[in-house]
């Protein structure tokens, strides 16, 4: 199918692959507690279910649905995770495609070692989020998507999506299902014997960094080319044992100063996916 793939150009960014380096939490202070998080949609929002539908309107128009729970839209823990995880792994120094954890009980990086690898469990679950009011779905005519892999020179890196004012124009549409901006999910976060290193990652990949001009949009979802998927997350509560004196906030500015921390790819990617402060 042909696409025309300048049009994309100014809409997504690549970030290099960090060089990786094994994490070790060996006499570090250990915190485990749980945050409990509302995510806030900025722009409308379409995480699909895989369902097409006939609208109720009688349009006989197949119409992509979003995933629900008990009848009510949701943001999935996993697929939130998912983009937390590939947050966290791009500003790190963690695996990628190039650099592999391979043996991961004795050596693994600063993500592995938060989100779990192939014979490691995660330290960090998350809920299903789910919505406080009721949500009430829209419908749009949507471009459908294409996209390359990889960047214009052929060179490898983490693929995301900006925050975008202009949009992809292409040839074919598809009828949409959206949870419109503004709408609110909630859920919780826990986290086991994490380093407080740990915490700052966690918080700034959670877009809980609320310093000014370095604050990002998380991207979920479908339909990024067209500005879709932006999200932002608050705490609305912190548990935490050991005495831990920091809020979410502080946590998530402190990454930069931290060991792992891959301050170009950060600058990259609080550069394209701003807040807007
Ligand atoms: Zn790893």
């Amino acid at each position: 199918m042909a696409y025309n793939e300048s049009a994309y150009e100014s809409i997504y960014f690549f970030v290099d692959y960090p060089e990786r380096k094994k994490y070790d939490t060996t006499g570090k202070t250990l915190y485990s507690g749980s945050m409990d998080l509302v995510f806030t949609c900025v722009t409308d929002i379409h995480i699909g279910s895989g369902y097409r539908d006939f609208t109720a309107n009688n349009k006989k128009i197949l119409v992509q649905e979003v995933i629900r729970m008990n009848g009510k839209p949701v943001i999935p823990g996993s697929s939130l995770k998912g983009v937390v995880r590939g947050i966290a792994q791009a500003v790190s120094k963690s695996c990628n495609p190039d650099w592999k954890c391979k043996k991961v009980i004795e050596d693994r990086c600063i993500t592995c070692d938060m989100f779990g690898a192939m014979g490691f469990g995660s330290k960090v679950v998350f809920s299903d989020f789910v919505p406080e009011k009721e949500i009430k779905t829209v419908e749009k005519e949507l471009n459908v998507q294409f996209g390359p892999q990889k960047n214009k020179d052929g060179k490898k890196g983490y693929k995301f999506y900006q925050t975008v004012e202009n949009r992809y124009d292409g040839a074919q549409k598809t009828q949409v299902e959206l949870v419109p901006a503004g709408s609110e999910f909630s859920g919780r976060i826990f986290f086991n014997r994490l380093t407080e290193e740990e915490l700052c990652l966690l918080t700034y990949s959670l877009s809980l960094n609320t310093a000014k001009e370095e604050g990002i949009n998380l991207k979920i979802g479908g339909f990024k080319n067209e500005g879709l998927g932006e999200i932002k997350g608050r705490c609305t509560d912190f548990n935490v044992n050991n005495d831990l004196k920091k809020t979410p906030g502080e946590l998530a500015a402190g990454y930069r100063k931290q060991n792992t921390a891959v301050t170009k790819n950060m600058n990259d990617i609080e550069d394209c996916m701003r807040d807007g402060d």
